[in-house]
């Protein structure tokens, strides 16, 4: 049993994006609680957190199918103290936002050294980050999003998710996201049925299966390592249609959000109906 969907807007508030994932024929969805390119946002009202939960029970969406997306601008492994806590603060804000929507979810993308402190050290932060997050929090998943390795993002190696979620007190709240396009950009293969399965053994051995709590399926504009993050729509990239369909006969992504990030929304309906095509 797969839940496939996309991330989908919440324009007007969060309780559109059950209808808006509803009308595109999907059995999950990905949603921002705020403005994602804003540090603050107004709490959430009470009727909104209602009409969340009722849409989502409407469609028939529960928490195991949703993937909430914190901000962009959060950077939980900030070199610098006045960053580290702007971002520290603004994501136990997300977490308890996901607390209060009744979600288990909160994916993130572990955070950027920005040539300053060292990869160990900027490991270290985002673990730490996440400790505190959980601690004001009860019932929310912090899950780390595997990057391409862009400029000095950290998470493009299964060994940095390794250590941060070593780093983590709680393990029972700490997951992983695995981003199709930065698996490939980050390089590793997705591509050759022999590379696949050396890419998924090679993440169970460092990482393991237990901790996979979603992935995004996208495909890739650039090229096996090239640590650039731009996704194109399924089949027209680098992955090809061949990687999708492995990850959609393999029982090892059942029972988790396996959302779109694709860049032409007024595809993912059909992107979404070829993916439930492809389990059969
Ligand atoms: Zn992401
Ligand atoms: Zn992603």
């Amino acid at each position: 049993m797969k839940y496939i969907g996309a991330h989908v807007s919440a324009a007007g508030g969060v309780e559109n994006a059950p209808l808006n994932a509803r009308a595109i024929g999907a059995t999950a969805f990905a949603l921002f609680t705020k403005n994602q390119r804003q540090w603050k946002a107004k709490p959430l009202t009470e009727a909104s957190i209602r009409k969340f939960k009722a849409n989502c029970a409407d469609a028939g969406y529960t928490p195991d199918q949703i993937l909430p997306h914190d901000s962009y601008l959060i950077n939980l492994g900030h070199p610098e103290p006045a960053g580290l806590e702007k971002s520290r603060t603004a994501f136990i804000d997300e977490m308890q936002r996901c607390q209060q929507l009744g979600l288990k979810y909160l994916n993130f993308h572990p955070g950027s050294h920005l040539n300053k402190i060292s990869q160990t050290d900027c490991l270290a932060r985002i673990a730490e980050s996440i400790n505190l997050a959980l601690a004001e929090t009860r019932g929310v998943t912090a899950v780390i999003e595997n990057t391409a390795g862009q400029g000095s993002n950290l998470g493009h190696r299964f060994e940095h998710l390794a250590a941060i979620i070593d780093g983590v007190d709680d393990q029972t709240r700490v997951g992983v996201c695995l981003d199709t396009c930065h698996t490939f950009s980050a390089g590793y293969d997705l591509v050759t049925p022999e590379g696949y399965e050396a890419t998924l053994a090679r993440f169970d051995a460092v990482v393991g299966f237990a901790f996979l709590r979603g992935m995004h399926l996208n495909d890739d504009k650039k090229s096996m390592g090239s640590r650039i993050d731009r996704h194109a729509s399924l089949g027209e990239g680098t992955l090809g249609l061949a990687a999708f369909r492995m990850i959609m006969t393999d029982a090892r992504f059942d029972r988790i959000p396996l959302i779109l990030e694709t860049p032409d929304d007024s595809r993912w309906a059909a992107e979404i109906q070829m993916l439930k095509e492809m389990q059969k």
